[in-house]
């Protein structure tokens, strides 16, 4: 194998794996994938990159994940969704531990170009709080008051990119990501995200013959989810880009979480009936992507219909349903 040029971190983890399988496609043989976890269990995993374990919580490691490459993707972290973030908030300040290492690997080992994912919840809560959706734009930001840990942590660690490139030169790529979705990521055991959820909780509908949902919250939250395709695109192309300042990279379709199950149940060929638990984690009333500053810069931006996402979305958790629970599907 030829020496890595590209490194890849969380690259066990859903976005991670879906970037090296784009990035290896024109790079044959110069990526190094590094996860936390052992290589077996990722999403997904190639022959032809330098797969390895190691925790970038600490500098020794960051500084073997970094060793002679030339652009860093930082996508590791301990995240999940809505019921794992608001409820793992010193777990996600840590991440600053793997940002902060990385950077300082990243400018000592002479690597040119870094990516950071940052993510949507670094933005004002106040500004999502009304009934109504605004897009967000780059700058909503600030004054900050960002999604508690979490987005704090993010919001934190733009800011040291930032001064890293003022300071050392290292020139940073910021995404601003939005809900991503897509197969080869969690659909169950806590970290999973509201598609992802619903996927499953629909396959599992279809499975027993019982169709009933539990829907987090009253059903009329509003988000945007962007597919895992236009997500990988976005990043190589703001990667490639002279954007040096956080950009946002998501869809600004918007659907209520009730639209995502009727999406959902139309796909799997049922109807459920629906009872919502008012008392879960649910975040924000509304949040969706303004994309005006992505398209001036890059001419491109998010437009993977939901529908045709969440269709191969739902075919890939429901045969990973049937396989746990080894079920024959049920009739409908
Ligand atoms: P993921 O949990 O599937 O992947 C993250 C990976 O990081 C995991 O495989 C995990 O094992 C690895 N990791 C955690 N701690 C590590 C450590 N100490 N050393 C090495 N690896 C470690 O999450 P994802 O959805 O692929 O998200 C990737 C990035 O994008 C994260 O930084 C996340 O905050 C950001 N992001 C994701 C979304 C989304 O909707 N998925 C939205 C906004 C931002």
């Amino acid at each position: 194998m030829a020496q890595a040029e590209i490194l890849v971190t969380g690259a066990g983890g859903f976005i991670g794996g879906h970037l090296v399988a784009a990035l290896r496609r024109s790079r044959p043989g110069a990526i190094r994938a590094v996860d936390l976890k052992p290589p077996e269990s990722w999403y997904q995993r190639f022959a032809d990159v330098d797969n390895r374990q190691l925790d970038l919580r600490l500098r020794p490691h960051c500084t073997e994940a970094a060793e002679g490459v030339e652009a860093i993707y930082q996508l590791a972290a301990d995240m999940g969704g809505m019921g794992y973030i608001e409820n793992h908030k010193a777990a996600c300040m840590l991440n600053v531990l793997i940002n902060t290492h990385m950077l300082v690997a990243a400018q000592e080992r002479g690597a040119r170009r870094f990516f950071y994912a940052s993510s949507a919840c670094v933005y004002n809560a106040d500004k999502q709080r009304g009934g109504e959706v605004t897009p967000l734009r780059e700058d909503d930001a600030y004054p900050a008051m960002p999604e508690d840990g979490y987005g704090w942590e993010k919001l934190f660690s733009e800011r040291m990119c930032r001064h890293f490139s003022e300071d050392f030169g290292l020139q940073i790529r910021i995404a601003r990501l939005h809900n991503v979705y897509g197969p080869f990521g969690t659909w169950d055991g806590g970290r999973e995200k509201a598609p992802a959820a619903i996927c499953r909780k629909v396959a599992a509908a279809v499975a027993s013959g019982d169709h009933h949902i539990e829907i987090w919250g009253d059903g009329r939250q509003r988000r945007s989810f962007m597919y895992i395709d236009d997500c990988t695109e976005g990043i190589q192309r703001i990667m490639a880009s002279d954007v040096d300042v956080p950009l946002n990279l998501g869809s600004s379709e918007t659907v209520t979480i009730d639209g995502l199950v009727d999406v959902v149940q139309e796909i799997a060929g049922i109807r459920l009936r629906r009872s919502y638990r008012l008392d879960a984690p649910t975040g924000v009333n509304g949040r969706s992507s303004d994309n005006t500053m992505i398209l001036e810069r890059l001419g491109w931006h998010p437009s993977i219909p939901l529908g045709d996402g969440i269709n191969k979305t739902y075919a890939w958790i429901y045969d990973q349903y049937l396989a746990r629970e080894k079920r024959l599907p049920h009739q409908v």
